[in-house]
């Protein structure tokens, strides 16, 4: 293919893609017999945007649920009026996604039962670290005696209907389902511009991995997909690359020095990276000094460090740690942050400027579906830090769209002999970043191969 009069870096060429690579970059070339010619007409040529941070199985999933969150659903009648419209999948059962406690308080199964009873009904916290379900679909899965961590229970005995990262057994509780349609997912991300992404699902099952791999193989899933849930023992399978790897400081309990200090070491022993799931500040703590103890190696990251107090940022910078973060939360529910999280805290929330300015690498990435996909919404989230109501959360962390459209490129550019996995928008760069929106993109090239429009 041949790109004809793009921007890039500020200057107008022409881009020439042989063998899934760049292979020329002039003004004027000639086209080559057979060649396919793009004319950019001066729109701006970039990497594909990589989303270091997502869930794809989730994600392919929520486009098939019935969102049961701000904005579309506010309060229990919302939410009780969503539920009675949403389409049953081929066993009967609602799938909700997006519910925060905002909505109609803290929803256990008997609560749930009062807003709607008549199906089995399973409905995902937007943290995506819980699920609710009715009494109906505690039946159908069987939690009176189940056994299976995670399954919250009352003073009783009896299932409360919450069951907390237990992901892997609902599924095979569940009746089995058509697999979640990765093609329209694909489609969705080469739209936005996306060329490359890291799921960051914590141990995948071998059901999810055959499943990612197919989408891959057939090209349904054209993006090129690394994995922090890829097994410690290797087994990936073809088309699938396995990044850091993926430990969760769950919220709601941390685990002790010693078994973090472990599990980091047994990463690294067999060849990965860490990458680490840390929202709170008590986290924060305990993974940099696991970190110090266990020592780090080149990769190992930090995801979400949604609060970081100011003087843990010269320990992450010193450790050498990356940050993959999601400044795209602040505009999505930034209000619930500011009115959730002490003030004391709200300088700490999703920091970006100071922890560039400290020299510690920020990637900016969306937690889709649980944080908002479009990475162009990310980049000015990160850049204006607003909330819906229009407040600012942290304005300090503010960074220029440049640093922020940074945070999805990493340090790849265009560049003779790189892989062609290439975005073309409609307009210049700087126009763009004026104003960042998906509608500017034209043009996404993976390997060389056009993968939208
Ligand atoms: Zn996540």
């Amino acid at each position: 293919m041949l790109i004809r009069d793009a921007e890039l870096d500020g200057r107008r060429t022409d881009v020439r893609l042989t063998g899934g690579r760049v292979a020329e970059l002039a003004s004027g070339l000639p086209r080559a017999s057979g060649e396919e010619v793009l004319d950019a007409a001066g729109g701006a040529v970039l990497p594909g945007l990589c989303d270091a941070h997502l869930h794809l199985s989730a994600l392919a999933a929520a486009e098939s649920s019935v969102s049961c969150g701000p904005p579309h659903v506010r309060d229990p009648a919302a939410l009780t009026a969503a539920l009675a419209a949403a389409p049953a999948d081929e066993a009967g059962w609602v799938r909700g996604v997006g519910y925060v406690e905002s909505v109609a308080g803290d929803l256990d199964a008997a609560a749930l039962d009062r807003l709607h009873a008549g199906r089995p009904v399973r409905l995902q916290h937007r943290s995506g670290a819980l699920w609710i379900v009715n009494g109906s679909a505690v039946d159908r899965l069987g939690l009176a005696t189940a056994d299976a961590p995670g399954i919250e229970r009352g003073p009783d005995g009896a299932p409360t209907g919450r069951l907390w990262r237990a992901d892997d057994w609902l599924r095979t509780r569940l009746p089995p389902a058509l697999p979640p349609d990765l093609a329209a997912t694909g489609a969705r991300l080469a739209r936005l511009g996306i060329t490359s992404v890291v799921d960051a699902t914590p141990d995948l099952a071998q059901s999810s991995l055959d499943a990612l791999a197919g989408a891959v193989a057939t090209g349904a899933l054209p993006q090129r997909v690394t994995l922090l849930g890829a097994p410690l023992d290797g087994g990936l399978p073809v088309g699938l690359a396995a990044g850091p790897y993926k430990i969760v400081l769950a919220d709601s309990g941390l685990p002790a020095l010693d078994d973090l200090v472990d599990r980091i070491r047994g990463a690294h022993a067999a060849g990965r990276a860490v990458a680490v799931h840390c929202v709170t500040r008590e986290a924060l703590v305990l993974l940099l000094v696991a970190l110090r103890t266990a020592g780090v190696v080149s990769g190992d990251r930090v995801e979400h460090a949604a609060v970081v107090p100011a003087e843990l940022i010269g320990e992450l910078a010193a450790l050498g740690l990356r940050v993959v973060t999601q400044p795209g939360f602040l505009a999505d529910r930034g209000d619930d942050y500011l009115r959730d999280v002490p003030a004391a805290d709200h300088d700490d929330l999703y920091r970006c400027s100071s922890l560039l300015h400290a020299g510690v690498p920020v990637s900016l990435s969306s937690d889709a579906p649980y944080g908002p996909l479009d990475p162009w919404a990310v980049v000015s989230a990160a850049v204006d830090r607003r909330t819906r109501s229009g407040a600012v959360v942290a304005p300090a962390e503010r960074i220029s769209p440049t640093q922020a459209l940074a945070g999805y490129l990493g340090d790849r550019r265009v560049a003779r002999g790189t892989q062609a996995d290439l975005l073309v928008l409609d307009r210049p760069l700087a126009e763009q970043l004026a104003a960042p929106t998906a509608d500017a993109v034209r043009a996404v090239l993976i390997g060389g191969v056009q993968a939208s429009p």
